[in-house]
């Protein structure tokens, strides 16, 4: 099976997922999208309203935010992955609860799995805290760290505040712009500089 098929197979396992009481509050499951052979990885907190009620991540001013970082670097949503850490939208886009996050934990492991990205780059503190925990993002911001994480083994983590923190709050947003210029892709290998 191709990886494209593989994601594909994933997501209708995700689409019929009730692990948590998320999916008896949520409209739509939000798998997440883009290249199955995407070599960065982007992970967020989890679907908004936006997302919700289109099934795909990012698609709303977070989502725009993004885009024009990834612009920046040469990149179109459709180069990378871009998913989240849960799946279905917390009520009122609360965080996560701990137990949600564990729920839906075993997604993102195979989604990361069948896609084998160089770098994967966390948006945010509870995307950060799921692969780097007891880290703190005013710290490791903008910083590659080569962590080894159960069931996925040795990765590269980029850490980065998360777009819809930084669109309105002037100083984080510069950070974020400057941090997301440092990430280059490279055919065959990212390096971060
Ligand atoms: N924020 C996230 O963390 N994920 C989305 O998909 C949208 C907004």
């Amino acid at each position: 099976m191709t990886k494209y098929e593989q994601l594909e197979q994933l997501n209708k396992k995700m689409l019929a997922c009730s692990r948590c009481v998320l999916r008896g509050t949520c409209k739509t499951v939000v798998p997440g999208e883009g290249s199955a052979d995407a070599e960065i990885m982007f992970i967020g907190e989890g679907p908004g309203q936006k997302e919700d009620e289109l099934g795909r991540p990012f698609v709303g001013a977070a989502g725009k935010f993004l885009e024009e970082m990834l612009a920046t670097i040469n990149l179109k949503r459709e180069d990378v992955y871009i998913a989240n850490v849960v799946k279905c939208r917390p009520p009122q886009n609360r965080d996560p609860l701990p137990e949600e996050a564990a729920a839906c934990w075993p997604w993102l492991l195979e989604q990361i799995k069948i896609i084998q990205p160089k770098l994967i780059v966390t948006l945010g503190r509870h995307s950060m805290e799921r692969f780097l925990p007891g880290q703190k993002i005013s710290q490791v911001h903008g910083r590659a760290m080569r962590r080894e994480v159960e069931g996925i083994g040795k990765q590269v983590f980029y850490t980065l505040y998360h777009p819809a923190a930084a669109l309105y709050n002037g100083s984080m947003r510069e950070i974020l712009i400057k941090d997301f210029k440092r990430i280059r892709l490279n055919s065959k290998y990212v390096m971060l500089f």
